[in-house]
C-alpha cells in the first residue's frame, strides 16, 4: 500500500470518527465519549496528513510541522484547562477566529503558488475557489473577532445601525460576485485584494449590526461559516478530509443556528443574510416602578411552606457557581415533600446546553431539569419561582411590550407563579441590555446578593425552619 492510499484510507476512518463525535456530542449520557471519538479522529487526521507532506517536503520542514504541532497543542491545552465555563462563548468565537484566518491566508497561497498542470477550465474553477475561500475565510475572521470584542464585554453588545446596513450587506454580497466572474476570467491581484477588504468588512458589520440578545445564535451561524471555511481550503489543498470536516462543521452549524432561531423565533434567512439586528432601543430604560426586596431567611420561609418550586437559572449561577448549593437545596426541598423542578431556557447561559452541563456537574437528576417548552404551562399552578442568576430569559417583556429589542423572543413564563424570588446583585440589565419589568410585579421580590452566598444562606435557614415534613405534594399552593 503507497502512503498516498494509506492515508486516504486513515482520513475515511477520521471522517467516521468525527461523525461518531458529533453523535455522541448529541445527548448528555454520551458526550464524554463523543470528545473522546474527536480527539482520537484528529490524531488520525494529523497523523496522516504529516504522512503525505512527509512525501514531499525537507526535514526542515517536518521539524516545522513538529514545532507548529507542538505549540499550537501547548496554546490548545493552556487555554482549554484555564477557560472558566462562562468564557466559552469568546474562546469558541476567537477559535472560528483562526479558521477564517487559515481559510485566507490558504486562498491567498492558491493564487500566488498556482500548480502549473492546471489549465482551461480547470484553471477557472481553481480561481474561483480561491476567490470564495478567501471571501467565506475573510468574513468568517472579522465576524469573529467582532463576537470576541462583544462577547467578552470589550465592546458594547448593542447593535451597530448605519444608514442603510441592508444596502450595504446585500451590496457587498453583489460585488463579491461580480468580482468572483471578473477574477474567473482575468485573475489579478486587484481583485483579490478588493474581495479580501471587502469580506472584511462585511464580516465585521454583519456582527456588529446584531444585538446582544441574538449572539448565541451569532456564535453558531460562524462556528457553521468557519466549517465552510475549512472546506473551501480543502477543495484548494486538494485534502477530501477537510472537505469532509468542514461540511461537518458547516452543516451542523447551520443546523444549530436553525434550531436556535426556532427557539428565539427569529428568522433564519435574515440571520443569513445578516441582517436581523434589532433596531436600537433604549439599552437602560430605568427602572420601572418599586421593587419589593427579601432576605434569605424570609426566603428559606417561603419555600418552606411551598408545595412546589420551579427553579429557573440563567448566566449569573454560572458566574456564582452556585450550581452546586442550588443543588443541595433542590434535594433538601424534595426531601421536606416539595415538588422542585428546573426550567431551562435554551439560551441561558452563554452557551447552548450551559445550565444542563452545570445542573449535570452538580448531580441533578436528569427527569427534574425541564426545557422551557416542558414546563412553561406549569408555572401558573405554582408556588414559588426561584430566578436564580437569569434576567432576559425572564424578562415579560419580550411577550408583551413588540417595540422591545427581545420582542417576539419565547421567554420562561415565571411572572405566572404566586411567588417570584429573583437573585441578583443589583438592579442592572441583563445581557442584552434590556431592563426587565418582572422585577416591579407585585409577586416579584428581589433577593439581593451573590447567588452562591445567598442560596448557601437560605439552606441554612431550611435547616432552622421547623416545618414538619410532608407528603409530596402532586397539586400546588
Ligand atoms: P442574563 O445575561 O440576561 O442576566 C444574567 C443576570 O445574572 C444579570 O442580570 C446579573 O445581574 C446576574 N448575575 C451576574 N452575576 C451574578 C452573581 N454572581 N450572583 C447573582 N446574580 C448574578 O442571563 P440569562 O441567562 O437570562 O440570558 C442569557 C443572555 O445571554 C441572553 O440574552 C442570550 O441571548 C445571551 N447569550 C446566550 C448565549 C447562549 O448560547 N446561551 C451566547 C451568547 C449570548 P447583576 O449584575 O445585577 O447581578
Amino acid at each position: 500500500m503507497t502512503t498516498d492510499t494509506a492515508a486516504q484510507a486513515a482520513y475515511v476512518v477520521a471522517a467516521l470518527l468525527f461523525i461518531l463525535s458529533l453523535a455522541g456530542l448529541s445527548q448528555h449520557k454520551t458526550s464524554r465519549s463523543g470528545v473522546v471519538w474527536g480527539i482520537a479522529g484528529m490524531v488520525v487526521a494529523l497523523a496522516a496528513t504529516v504522512g503525505l507532506a512527509s512525501r514531499s517536503i525537507t526535514a526542515t520542514g517536518l521539524v516545522l510541522i513538529a514545532v507548529a504541532t507542538a505549540l499550537g497543542a501547548g496554546v490548545g491545552l493552556w487555554r482549554a484547562r484555564v477557560v472558566e465555563m462562562t468564557g466559552m462563548p469568546e474562546l469558541i468565537a476567537i477559535m472560528h477566529s483562526l479558521v477564517g484566518l487559515a481559510a485566507t491566508f490558504v486562498g491567498w497561497n492558491g493564487y500566488l503558488d498556482v500548480d502549473a498542470e492546471l489549465s482551461g477550465s480547470l484553471l477557472g474553477i481553481h480561481h474561483a475557489e480561491v476567490f470564495i475561500g478567501v471571501f467565506i475565510g475573510a468574513v468568517t475572521f472579522t465576524g469573529s473577532v467582532v463576537a470576541y470584542l462583544k462577547l467578552s464585554a470589550r465592546i458594547n453588545s448593542r447593535p451597530l445601525t448605519l444608514p442603510g446596513k441592508h444596502v450595504l450587506n446585500i451590496g457587498a454580497l453583489v460585488a463579491f460576485v461580480g468580482l468572483t466572474i471578473a477574477f474567473v476570467a482575468r485573475p489579478s491581484m486587484g481583485l483579490l485584494i478588493a474581495v479580501t477588504v471587502i469580506a472584511l468588512a462585511l464580516g465585521a458589520h454583519l456582527v456588529a449590526s446584531i444585538g446582544g440578545g441574538d449572539m448565541p445564535v451569532v456564535v453558531s451561524m460562524l462556528n457553521s461559516y468557519s466549517g465552510w471555511a475549512a472546506a473551501a481550503s480543502g477543495f484548494l489543498l486538494a485534502n477530501n478530509l477537510l472537505i469532509v470536516t468542514g461540511a461537518l462543521v458547516g452543516s451542523s452549524g447551520a443546523y444549530l443556528s436553525y434550531i436556535m432561531c426556532k427557539a428565539m423565533n427569529r428568522s433564519f434567512i435574515s440571520v443569513i443574510a445578516g441582517g436581523f439586528g434589532t433596531p436600537a432601543a433604549a439599552a437602560d430604560e430605568g427602572e420601572q416602578g418599586e421593587h419589593r426586596e427579601i432576605n434569605a431567611e424570609e426566603t428559606a420561609e417561603l419555600l418552606g411552606n411551598a408545595t412546589s418550586v420551579i427553579i429557573t437559572p440563567g448566566y449569573g449561577m454560572a458566574v456564582a457557581q452556585a450550581q452546586y448549593p442550588v443543588a443541595e437545596l433542590a434535594r433538601k426541598l424534595r426531601d421536606r415533600g416539595v415538588e422542585v423542578r428546573f426550567g431551562i431556557h435554551p439560551v441561558a447561559g452563554r452557551l447552548p446546553g450551559h445550565m444542563n452541563v452545570l445542573l449535570a456537574e452538580a448531580n441533578v437528576p436528569y427527569d427534574i431539569v425541564l426545557e422551557m417548552d416542558e414546563i412553561n404551562d406549569d408555572f401558573a399552578a405554582t408556588s414559588v419561582v426561584l430566578v436564580i442568576g437569569a434576567n432576559d430569559t425572564v424578562n415579560p417583556a419580550a411577550t408583551d411590550n413588540p417595540s422591545s429589542p427581545i420582542a417576539g423572543m419565547p421567554v420562561l413564563h415565571v411572572w405566572e407563579a404566586a411567588n417570584v424570588v429573583v437573585f441578583k446583585r443589583s438592579m442592572a440589565a441583563g445581557y442584552a441590555g434590556v431592563q426587565n419589568p418582572l422585577f416591579f410585579r407585585e409577586n416579584t421580590q428581589m433577593l439581593f446578593g451573590d447567588a452562591r452566598q445567598r442560596v448557601e444562606d437560605i439552606l441554612r435557614g431550611l435547616d432552622s425552619l421547623d416545618t414538619p415534613v410532608r407528603e409530596m405534594a402532586g397539586t400546588s399552593r
